[in-house]
Parts: structure tokens; sequence; C-alpha cells
């Protein structure tokens, strides 16, 4: 017989390989990227282990193609394994993550690389043309025709005459790295940032995985430490990942690295051309590419040899990938590192709570940068009593907040407004006392859900109707739905202050951002009022006071972490005051000053507020000490989705440590029209939750047109 079998996952929605045929002597390489007829279609995929399928011979169709060259390694194919497993999405769908488009493995356009030959250029004339094309040639380093035209604005013709001329001639070297390790420009680390350089390149020297937490207020130096670990990294001829959370933060990293290292790193991002993303990918596959800066999605790129994966800002909530497959890019990080004996550095200045439990078990390593570089002080925090503010109908901004906005103009220096736009049903609260109405069994607020007029507690489902009167006080009509809009506020502030300019920005305004942003670091911008948009990573030299309109916003959200995210949110938007010599204010309107978030961001007590997290997530047995999944159900019709919810319900297997709450309504109930139900696992930590998930849905018959995805580890609980 000329043909044998093998068996092959394709990168589509399925948990299982399929049989195909290929010749007899073909030499089977489990890993080996392949195309393969599917019903009507052609996939790809990879060669998989031995599936026990009992087809016969004659009903299998044969490999369309096979790429030799692109070998997905057994590090790899366990990752792959890893994530399917812990994220309970089927192997297909992660496989697809690691080829997402067929045209990444169409091949190549040769490219020709020229490096500059001085002997022959001093023979020849010089114009200024051609002498901008020397200078460009620094360092050794070699380029493409495209690049140089780039670089230099030269035209073509110029360039080809110096190559008819042998003055550029061409390399073999295709990598985008060429580094002269002497020639980097460094400053000279102090004693916290030499301990944690040392820790981390002895791992990246021992090839090992070690996963180390850099905890450092901003402008400690965190970023000079981990580039000491890239250039480790560099210097042992391995590839080093940067992740991200936001890629609008890469073009600030992207010049510091082209100034410290003297090259261009590659950026992975969704706005490259097609072209680009194939030489890029193709690039890392053969290990040509060796820094690459990205958000989640990098994850996937075909690394060949892994020595470092840094995540910036590791707290960040917009590391959760919530479609598609749903996952948490750090955690997926750290997993990477540990597949491919990569060393992971987690930075940030207000890192998370599940890190800081993992350091307090020893799983991963603390390296502390307890000071800021430099003159820059941290900015005092403040709040002001919304209590004691007369409440006036529509308006949000305090007499105090008004006030200290005034001093910073007279001062010729800018203000900073911020409102948290996040959550969409309104916090109902009480205008006589304060209080806010809460579920009676959980620990979490009720939210007001305009569809049909009820108050719901997203954990647990608990309902009563929609009301104006306060059971605390006993007030009728009291009780107000609260949350303004940035542009109201926007809308405000330009009434106190006309003479000033006043900018906006939020994700509905983004593509106006780089001009505001611009000319807010420029001072041309008076205050600036805005979003999440502005809270991270900008430096404006003149910002001296920060306003937060609603600080207790974040809290409303009713779930696990509201605590932990406003602590972090408001400890990075207060940090935008004062980052040069002028003192920075921070200001927090807030009806509970004594709240325990307001109370550490106020007295600088962060490791504190961080032990009183934990341990009330001990007692509730909540992450990181006890486990939670989510299960969303939608579906158009709602008598369909809650008798499916009922079945579901009924069928709850009962484990010991575990429980399952709901169904709920989810508090953004109705999507694009269909209607959405939940369900909570809670578990304690040694359970194997994915495990009980299969157990509880596996065989459950499905109506197919409900929608069911599966969320380990929730954050959004919407
Ligand atoms: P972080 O990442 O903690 O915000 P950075 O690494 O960006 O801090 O450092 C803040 C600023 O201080 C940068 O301009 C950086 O180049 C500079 N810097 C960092 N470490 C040192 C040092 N040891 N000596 C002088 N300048 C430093
Ligand atoms: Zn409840
Ligand atoms: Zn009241």
């Amino acid at each position: 017989d000329k043909m044998k079998k093998i068996s092959v996952l394709l990168a589509t929605n399925s948990d299982k390989a399929y049989q195909y045929l290929v010749p007899a002597d073909f030499n089977i390489k489990k890993g080996m990227i392949v195309k393969a007829p599917f019903r009507s279609r052609e996939l790809f995929g990879i060669i998989w282990d031995d599936s026990d399928e009992k087809i016969e011979k004659s009903k299998l169709k044969e490999i369309i193609d096979y790429y030799p060259q692109f070998i997905f390694s057994n590090d790899r194919i366990k990752f792959i394994k890893f994530m399917s497993n812990y994220n309970y999405s089927n192997l297909g769908k992660i496989l697809k993550l690691f080829i997402p488009q067929s045209y990444l493995l169409e091949k190549k356009k040769p490219y020709l690389k020229y490096r500059f030959d001085e002997k022959n250029y001093e023979k020849i004339r010089k114009t200024s043309s051609r002498d901008r094309i020397k200078k460009v040639f620094i360092n050794d380093k070699c380029f493409s025709l495209k690049e140089i035209v780039d670089e230099t604005k030269v035209s073509r013709s110029v360039i080809r005459d110096l190559i008819n001329k042998k003055c550029l001639a061409p390399s073999s070297f295709r990598g985008e790295l060429d580094i002269n390790f002497k020639n980097i420009s460094k400053v000279d680390l102090n004693d916290h940032q030499k301990k944690s350089r040392d820790k981390i390149n002895k791992s990246i020297s021992d090839n090992k995985y070690n996963c180390f937490l850099i905890d450092g207020v901003t402008g400690s130096g965190k970023t000079e430490v981990y580039f000491e670990a890239v250039e480790k990294s560099l210097s042992k001829k391995k590839q080093s990942l940067i992740l991200l959370p936001e890629i609008s933060l890469t073009a600030d990293l992207f010049k510091r690295i082209e100034s410290r290292f003297g090259i261009k790193p590659v950026m992975w991002h969704s706005n490259l051309s097609k072209g680009k993303r194939k030489d890029i990918w193709q690039d890392i596959f053969t290990g040509d590419s060796k820094l690459i800066i990205g958000a989640r999605s990098s994850l996937f790129l075909p690394f060949k040899n892994l020595g470092l994966i840094v995540v910036d800002e590791e707290h960040d909530i917009t590391y959760k990938q919530q479609e598609g497959v749903i996952y948490n890019a750090r955690d997926m990080a750290i997993s990477l590192g540990f597949h491919e004996m990569a060393t992971v550095v987690l930075v940030s200045a207000t890192p998370s709570l599940e890190t800081i439990y993992n350091i307090n078990k020893g799983k991963y390593s603390k390296l502390s940068l307890p000071k800021r570089i430099g003159k820059a002080k941290l900015p005092l925090i403040n709040f002001i009593d919304m209590r004691d503010e007369d409440y006036k109908n529509q308006e949000w901004i305090s007499e105090a907040l008004k006030g200290e906005i005034k001093k910073s103009l007279l001062n010729n220096e800018q203000a900073l407004i911020f409102l948290n736009r996040r959550g969409y049903a309104p916090l109902t609260l009480c205008r006589k006392c304060g209080s806010r109405l809460e579920c009676p069994k959980c620990d979490s607020y009720l939210v007001e859900h305009k569809y049909n007029l009820k108050l719901i507690c997203h954990q647990c489902g608990f309902s009563i109707k929609s009301t104006k009167d306060c059971n605390s006080c006993n007030s009728k009509n009291s009780l107000i739905a609260y949350g303004p809009g940035v542009e109201r506020v926007t809308e405000e502030i330009k009434s106190y202050f006309p003479n000033s300019r006043v900018e906006s920005l939020s994700s509905d305004n983004s593509t106006k951002s780089n001009k505001i942003l611009s000319d807010m670091k420029n001072g041309l911008v008076d205050i600036l009022v805005g979003t999440q948009i502005i809270s991270k990573g900008h430096h404006f030299p003149s910002l001296t006071c920060v306003g937060v309109i609603d600080a207790d916003l974040g809290m409303a959200n009713g779930d696990l972490r509201a605590a932990e995210r406003t602590y972090q949110l408001l400890h990075q938007v207060a940090g935008r005051a004062g980052r040069e010599d002028r003192e920075g204010k921070a200001f927090l309107q807030t009806y509970f000053p004594n709240h325990p978030v307001i109370q550490s961001l106020i007295k600088g007590t962060r490791d504190e507020f961080i032990e009183t997290e934990l341990s009330i997530r001990k007692k509730n047995k909540l992450p990181p000490y006890g486990k939670l999944a989510s299960i969303i159900l939608s579906d158009k019709d709602e008598e369909k989705i809650i008798s499916f919810c009922t079945v579901l319900k009924r069928n709850v297997p009962s484990v010991k440590d575990v429980s399952v709450l709901g169904p709920a309504p989810a508090s953004i109930t109705k999507v694009r029209g269909r209607l959405r139900y939940r369900f909570l696992v809670k578990a304690n930590k040694n359970i194997n939750i994915q495990k009980f998930l299969y157990l509880w849905t596996n065989n459950l018959k499905k109506p197919s047109s409900i929608r069911m995805s599966i969320d380990i580890d929730p954050y959004y609980f919407l």
C-alpha cells in the first residue's frame, strides 16, 4: 500500500483530531503544519497524536499540502493542550489562535538586505544624498532597499546607483536585530535595581522558568530593570516578548527601546498589513526576530526559543480576553514561560492580589524598587467629602475641587478630571443617608435594570422591584440613580471655566486622542476630562491637579475585585499628577471617606490594604483562595433559555466544596437582542473546576440556538 494514516488537529471549532492519508514514505513529524480537506473547505492543522478512530483507509482523504518548515515544538503542543484544558475551550479553537490566518504560511518574497562598503565608497564622488545613506549604516547594520528609502527619503535610483557601484553589497543577513552590545546606552542602576536585575538575569542565564514580580512605584526604574533582562536574553540569542495591556501604550516603549538598544523591536498588532504580518510571523518562527512587543494575541506567535516574557502592568484587567476563547493573558504568559523554560517578569506599581498571593506562597519572587528615581515625588492624595457638599441636581463637581482646579490654572498648571464610566447600570444610593442598596445574601450591591424595572444582585440573582424609597433611613423618594457621563461633566467644567481650553477624551472620541493628548503634553489644554483612556501611561509635565469625580463608582460593580480594581485605578490616575519637579495633588470626591480603599490611598498604605483584602477573600473563599467559573447562556427566546437553565440547575452534580449560584440574569441582560443568564460556580482551591464543569454540562442536550460560554476565573460579572 502506498498510503498511511496520520491524524491532524484542525484549526477549527472541534476537540478531536481527524484522520488523513499521506504517502507511505512520508516522514511524519508531530506538530508539522498541514493543509487538509474538511467538508467542503480546506483547513490548516498540525499533525497530532495518533487518534483511536477506526476508520477504513478507503474512506479517508489525502492531505493537500505540507509545511515542513513550520513544525510546532513539543513544548508548544503541551502549551496548546494546557490552554484548552485550563480555559475549557476545545483544542481546535485554541490551535486557531496559533494559526489565525492562512496567508501567514504563504511563501515570503525573498528580501535582500545590503551592507555598506566603506572601501568602495571612498572611491566615488560624494553627494548629500549619498552621505545620507552612508549615515544610516552605523554599527554594521543591514537594510533592505525599502528600509533605506524609508529612513533616508532618497530616491531608489540613487540607491540602485550605489548598488551598481558596489558601495552597497548584498548581505545574507535577514534578521531585524543587529545589536552592537558595546553601543548600548544605558543608565547606571541603583542598588535596588542591580539586585533585581541580577536575580532575573541569573534565571535567564540558567535557561530556567522562574516568575518574578518587579514591584515599584511609577518612576522607580522598573522598565530599566527589564531592559537589562531583555539585553541578557538577546545576548544569549534568545527571543524576548514584552506584553502590554493596550497597544496604544507601545509607541513610547518603542522609542525607548530604539534609543537604548539601537534596534527597532517588532510590534505585533491588528493594524499591520498582511505582508508585514506574514514577514513577522515567519521571522519569529525562524528565530530571526528576537524582540517583540504586543498585546494579548502575541502570546500565540510561533516563538522558536523564548528566553524572556515581560508582562508590564500585570494587574491590568484588559489582559483578560473576553471574546472567542476566554483567557487571562497574564496567566497564560506565565504558563507559556513554564512550558518554554523562559523567565517571566511581571511588572506593576499596584500588583494584583493573585500575584501577591503567589508570592506569599513562594511560587513567584518579589523584587522591590521602593523609591522614585530623581526629584519627582509621589502626589499627595486627599478626599473631598461629598456629604458636606450641598446636593445640586445634575452637578457633580464640588466647590472644593473647583477651587483646586482654579489654583492650578492660576499657576499656569493643568488639571485632569477623571470619571470612571465603568458599569452600564447606574448605582442606586440614598441622597439623605448615603447608603446603597445591597443584597441581603451577598457582599454586593443591587444594580438597577431598566429593562425589567428591577434591582438585581449579580452574584446570586436576588432581586426586588425598583424603588425610590430608602430602607435604611425610611426617607421617601430619596433614592437616586447615580451616574454622570463624561460629556456632562465636561459641560459643567466648561461652564465654570469659560476662558480655559477644556477637552474631553473617552473611547467614543478616541480618533481625536493623539491630537488631544499631544496638546495636553505641550500645555495647550488647560483641563482634560476623561475616562480610563487617560488613566494610564501618559506623562503630562505641567499637570498638578487630578480630580476624581466619583471615587466610589468602581466599588458599585458588585464584583469581588471591585475594591482591588478601584485601588489600582485611582492610584494610577492620581499618579498622573506631579511627575516632574512641580508637586502634584489628587482629590477624590467620595461619599465614603472612611472606606478602606480611600483611606489607604490617602495614607499610602498599599500593603496593609492588600493584606486586608486578602483576608476578606480568604474568609469568603474567593479567588485567589477559592476558584470561580462563570457560565453565560444566551438566546433570543427568553422562555427557551429559562427552561434550559432549569434543566442545568436540576443537573448540578453534588460535589463536596462546590456550589453553584444562579441562574441570574446577567447584569447586561440584553446584548444584541439576546438575553443572557448566568451561573456562577464557586469551589474550593483544591477542586478541579474544569472537571466539575465537564461532569455537569457534557451530557446535557443544549438547544442549538442557545450559546454557552464558560469563563474560568471571571473578571467581568456583566
Ligand atoms: P518605571 O518603569 O518604574 O516607571 P522607568 O524605568 O521608566 O520607571 O524610569 C523612570 C525614569 O528614570 C526613566 O526616564 C529612566 O530612564 C530613568 N531611570 C531609571 N533608572 C535610573 C537610574 N538608575 N539612574 C538614572 N535614571 C534612571
Ligand atoms: Zn446576592
Ligand atoms: Zn437613606
